[in-house]
């Protein structure tokens, strides 16, 4: 079958082959087996590596399956070469790898594409692509968590804005629940920016990275308790 796909992570195999997990449009998540690809000369070695996005053909094999050619459309190079960027990417890899999904599938796939393309490409601000990732996530699972009123009694808000993990809404200072975290103005207004405008005004969006980093964390505990799995973005968090 060919499936337009990226690579998530891989595992190294017996003898050269490399065992790798691929994100696909059509089938979700697949493990499949790259054969002889530890080797230099081997010709679908850059298929091996994550973020390697592009059209791959995966044949039944004895016990697994086995990718027999690839065509890539975007190596996501540009990634490798700056650390920030590496991490950032690879948060949104791991993201992906938490997800269960079924019909969910497809908007997530374009999503990550979008994310990495503009990571890779554009000068915007730090963990913009990762917060706009997660942003979007909850809203494909039907847990959007902008809201421009209280969602519990609907009164406009004004100084002190709440986030309400027991159902990942915002809330109003007298709506306070128990498992609730304050979010700032600042972090409030990235997050208002980050729903309200796709990928493509990424670039036009600045916040410093203190707030960016502020509010990445209250979005990781909010993905803790809807998902119930662990981040661990590693290079970002520790
Ligand atoms: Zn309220």
């Amino acid at each position: 079958m060919k499936i337009k796909a990226i690579v998530l992570k891989g595992q190294n195999a017996k003898e050269k082959d490399k065992n790798i997990l691929l994100f696909s449009l059509e089938e979700g998540k697949i493990w499949a087996t790259l054969k002889g690809v530890r080797g230099e000369k081997a010709k679908m070695k850059y298929a091996k590596e994550p973020f390697c996005f592009g059209d791959f053909i995966v044949e039944e094999g004895k016990g697994s399956k086995i990718v027999t050619s690839v065509d890539i459309i975007e190596p996501f190079d540009e990634l490798a070469q700056d650390i920030d960027k590496y991490f950032e990417g690879n948060a949104l890899l791991e993201i992906v790898n938490e997800l269960k999904f079924d019909s969910e599938k497809v908007q997530i796939f374009i999503n990550l594409i979008k994310a990495l393309k503009t990571l890779a490409f554009h000068k915007t601000s730090k963990y913009a692509c990762l917060i706009k990732f997660l942003i979007d996530i909850f809203s494909i699972y039907g847990l959007t968590l902008y809201s421009p009123k209280c969602t519990s009694c609907g009164s406009e808000f004004h100084d002190h804005i709440f986030i309400n993990y027991t159902v990942g809404e915002l809330c109003c200072k007298s709506c306070e629940p128990f498992q609730s975290e304050e979010i700032g103005k600042g972090e409030y207004n990235i997050l208002k920016l980050l729903s309200t405008n796709d990928y493509d005004k990424l670039p036009t969006i600045k916040f410093s990275e203190e707030l960016g980093l502020k509010l990445l964390k209250v979005l990781v505990t909010n993905f803790e308790y809807r998902f119930d799995k662990q981040l661990k973005l590693i290079g970002i968090l520790n």
